[in-house]
């Protein structure tokens, strides 16, 4: 089936019925633009800039970020790519921005709320990236990481707006967003949801910790609950609801994710072929068919087994 899809052409990502599902790239450095390109990414969904600053002992110029993100930009003439602002603290320790010695990281200034400590570093971000959007013909969209209120939002969301980014959204990590993802959306302009956090937060289970690793599984209920919410805020606001974390990258969970509400789907380039192939094989009807059956299971391994019976009819 793998070699099957590697050799399928590249097309956009859609269903059997014709519903399109833009498939996007998650990026670490502009280098792997093109890559990503000829794998078929339609654009990024995730651009990860912390690369430009964990190797540095002081933050980098707005001069040096302005010509990383022109690099990548300009590597997606007319489409749409989403920059994520600084996500650092817990997984992502910077010396300059997270000194607190915390005794729980992942629960303390990390994301939005430290770059909001150090204000002056995201006013710089976005200078940068509003520089490189001038500069350039993608579609920028720029997103904050974990954002966990209604108020981080609006904060977010007005920033980005003195600095003329046109899309400003955020991203849904935390179980208090996925809930009050309406109030949330009705203040952004789109969310995207990261599994991987959301599934560490969501199960209490640190996604570093060897010993509890069996519980970071986005198959779990729980998570898929929280992305119906999101899904149904999405519809029901008319705002974009992406994915970007790794849950996008399994095929099956991604026809799930799709009947959740999920409007795009972004992930390791490698993992576009086996994507695109298996949505190419559901309707949307189906796709919402095998998210109901593992929103019914009590655990993630059920979860996977009823989403793979109804398939395999
Ligand atoms: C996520 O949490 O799912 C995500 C995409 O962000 P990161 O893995 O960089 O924390
Ligand atoms: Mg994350």
């Amino acid at each position: 089936d793998r070699e099957e899809a590697a050799s399928a052409p590249i097309t956009p990502g859609a269903l059997a019925d014709g519903t399109a599902v833009p498939l996007l790239a998650n990026l670490g450095s502009p280098d792997g633009a093109a890559d990503a390109v000829k794998l078929g990414a339609e654009g990024v969904g995730l651009f990860r800039t912390e690369f430009l600053f964990l190797s540095a002992s002081q933050a980098p110029t707005v001069e040096q970020q302005r010509e990383a993100y022109t690099k990548l930009l300009a590597a997606f003439p007319g489409k749409k790519v989403v920059v994520r602002t600084l996500d650092a603290g817990a997984d992502k320790p910077l010396p300059f921005l997270n000194d607190a010695h915390e005794e729980n990281p992942a629960l303390g200034l990390r994301g939005l709320r430290a770059l909001r400590a150090s204000e002056d570093i995201l006013r710089e971000q976005l200078t940068a990236l509003a520089e490189a959007d001038a500069a350039t013909s993608a579609d920028l969209w720029v997103m904050a990481p974990m954002v966990s209120t209604v108020e981080e939002t609006e904060y977010f969301v007005a920033l980005a707006k003195e600095y003329a980014i046109k899309t400003a959204g955020v991203m849904v990590e935390v179980p208090s967003s996925a809930l009050l993802a309406d109030h949330i959306l009705a203040r952004a302009d789109f969310a995207s949801i990261g599994t991987n956090d959301l599934t560490q937060y969501t199960l209490a289970a640190d996604r570093l910790l060897g010993s509890v690793s069996s519980f970071q599984d986005p198959w779990h209920p729980a998570v898929l609950r929280l992305v119906r919410e999101v899904g149904a805020a999405g519809r029901s606001t008319g705002k974009p609801v992406g994915i970007c974390g790794e849950a996008a990258a399994d095929p099956l969970l991604a026809v799930v994710l799709v009947g959740l509400g999920a409007t795009s789907l972004s992930m390791a380039p490698t993992a576009l072929a086996d994507v695109r192939a298996t949505l190419l094989k559901y309707t949307f009807d189906d796709a919402q068919r095998v998210a109901e059956a593992a929103l019914t299971a009590t655990d993630a391994a059920s979860a996977r087994a009823n989403a793979q019976a109804i398939v395999s009819h």
